[in-house]
């Protein structure tokens, strides 16, 4: 069913399918279904429910090599990196209609899998994984070597290349989106690919690599193998013969991605993690409503569960107390936490009670360190089933306390006061993250040198997650390294080769 259709579907359709559904777990390996080499697996449950809702297999060492090889095997046969530009184009411009015309089937995957609104899978994560996949198709035959400017008595040219085989490794925050942010440019780019799902969101994979094939992908160019991360994704990202690791995860998790590369073979890394994305709202804000409305979404949507999302309210002390009050009082209207399934819910639940649990323990930390909790807190009481999270705010907050450092991942957001301009700019880089920002403000000196001085990858102007595939995404400082999106991540899947050709008289 396509996106339109599927956006016509009713909470009573959509029970109606997830009852229907027997989610398919396995890996994907040389173009086929595959359980694990030992037999493994696990388990998988519904976090708004508690239901059981399936299995998938769990990988390990073994078939990292089996799908290792058949990558290589696809690499090194030029079945895909070998194929006309344009032809390459034409399978993923496949792949990118074949998502849209699924689209009822990924966003039930993902739903049930990690417990997002289903409304967010058929306005964001479905669209924009659409996006993307056509967004790099369109960039394969942009890729262009160069003739260098050389003495007469030689011709010197410089070739892009794919790199061979790119292992992906991915969170569950978005779980197609987030697959399709690192396969399409590793496999515009000619590269075969390993994906390795996060292990609370393996479905939605599988159903990638088989419309990959149905769209005329050739066997083992896309192949999933599922399971842990210190297990699957330790052996892809120790793995010999695996060219590249394109990662996003967790700060902590990049970090392996660096040490596995260098005790291996030195294979080539990008990470995009973490963030505490700041907000600053000076006084001259353009409309301080706006401004509430954005900050209430940029932390409550996807249920805070975003890299980007903003975690810090930077709030100059004139409009403090009309801002919290604005932001309270959208958020009660926002942000009610229900059922995923519905279509006018706005706010599921967390991914699993472990990170329920997480969130939670922030809330005791927020309260211990002296913050003022001003919403939510706790879990809503129309959802004491699932691992929800009511919508959080703190006040009060101080840049020492632990919930302006680190990144909750979750519901959860603080406000920290400040006097001027200059005292933003230092609040705001009071961080070891760097992924994003938002500044708020009338002023066009203010705007720009805040936008200059801020140490983030991405930064918005009276507005926060606007975008589109044009725009680099990724981190300053520990947010990471490499980018996703826009023009510069497919060349990041490719190495340069000079050729010096030797013209004697
Ligand atoms: P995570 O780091 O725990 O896991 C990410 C992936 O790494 C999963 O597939 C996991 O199985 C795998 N993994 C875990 N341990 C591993 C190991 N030792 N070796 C190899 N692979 C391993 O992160 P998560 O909890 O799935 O996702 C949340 C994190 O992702 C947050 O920190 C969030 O900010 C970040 N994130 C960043 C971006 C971005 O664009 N910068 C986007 C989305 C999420």
């Amino acid at each position: 069913m396509d996106l339109q259709a599927a956006r016509r579907l009713d909470t009573a359709a959509w029970h109606a399918a997830a009852r229907e559904l027997v989610p398919e777990g396995r890996h994907v390996i040389d173009g086929d279904l595959a359980d694990s080499a030992d037999g493994a697996r696990f388990q998988r449950i519904n976090p708004a429910t508690g239901a059981p809702l399936g299995e998938a297999a769990r990988g390990g060492a073994r078939d990292l090599d089996r799908a290792v090889a058949s990558a290589r095997r696809a690499f090194r046969s030029g079945g895909w990196s070998g194929l006309a530009p344009r032809e390459r184009m034409a399978v993923l411009y496949r792949l990118a209609r074949l998502i849209e015309n699924n689209a009822d089937r990924f966003a039930l995957l993902d739903v049930l899998d990690v417990g997002k609104p289903v409304a967010d899978m058929l306005a964001v994560d479905i669209p924009m994984s659409v996006d993307c996949v056509q967004y790099f198709a369109e960039t394969i035959d942009k890729i262009e070597g160069q003739v260098t400017n050389t003495a007469n008595d030689a011709l010197h040219y410089v070739l892009r290349q794919p790199l061979g085989v790119v292992g992906c490794i991915v969170p569950w925050n978005y779980p197609l989106m987030m697959a399709a942010w690192k396969i399409a440019p590793a496999l515009a780019a000619g590269n075969t690919v390993v994906l390795k799902p996060a292990e609370q969101s393996p479905y939605a994979a599988v159903l990638l690599a088989r419309l990959f094939l149905e769209a005329g992908g050739p066997p083992g160019a896309l192949n999933v193998v599922q399971g842990y991360g210190a297990e699957a994704g330790s052996a892809l990202a120790h793995h010999m013969d695996v060219d590249k690791i394109a990662f996003t995860g967790s700060l902590a998790v990049g970090k392996q991605m660096m040490i596995a590369a260098g005790r291996s073979n030195l294979k080539r890394v990008t990470v995009e993690c973490g963030g505490k994305s700041p907000q600053i709202v000076m006084a001259d804000t353009p409309d301080l409503e706006t401004a509430a409305r954005y900050a209430v979404d940029g932390i409550f949507g996807n249920q805070g569960e975003v890299c980007n999302a903003g975690s810090r309210l930077l709030v100059q002390r004139e409009v403090h107390d009309a801002f919290v009050e604005r932001f309270i009082a959208i958020a009660r209207q926002r942000y009610v936490p229900g059922d995923p399934l519905d279509p006018a819910t706005t706010m599921g639940s967390l991914v699993d009670a472990a990170q329920q649990r997480q969130v939670l323990d922030y809330v005791e930390i927020g309260r211990s360190e002296g913050a003022n909790l001003r919403l939510g807190g706790g879990v809503p009481e129309s959802c004491a089933r699932g691992a929800f999270v009511a919508p959080t705010l703190f006040t009060g907050v101080t840049p020492g306390m632990r919930i302006a450092r680190e990144e909750i991942f979750g519901p959860v957001a603080g406000v920290l006061a400040f006097a001027d301009a200059d005292e933003a700019v230092a609040l705001a880089n009071d961080s070891i993250y760097g992924l994003a920002a938002g500044i708020w403000t009338r002023d066009v000196t203010t705007a720009h040198k805040l936008a200059r001085d801020v140490e983030a990858g991405v930064v918005w102007v009276n507005c926060f997650d606007h975008g589109d595939m044009t725009q680099p995404w990724g981190g300053y400082k520990q947010s990471g390294f490499g980018r996703d999106k826009c023009f510069e991540t497919i060349l990041q899947h490719t190495q340069t080769k000079s050729v010096w050709i030797h013209l004697p008289d």
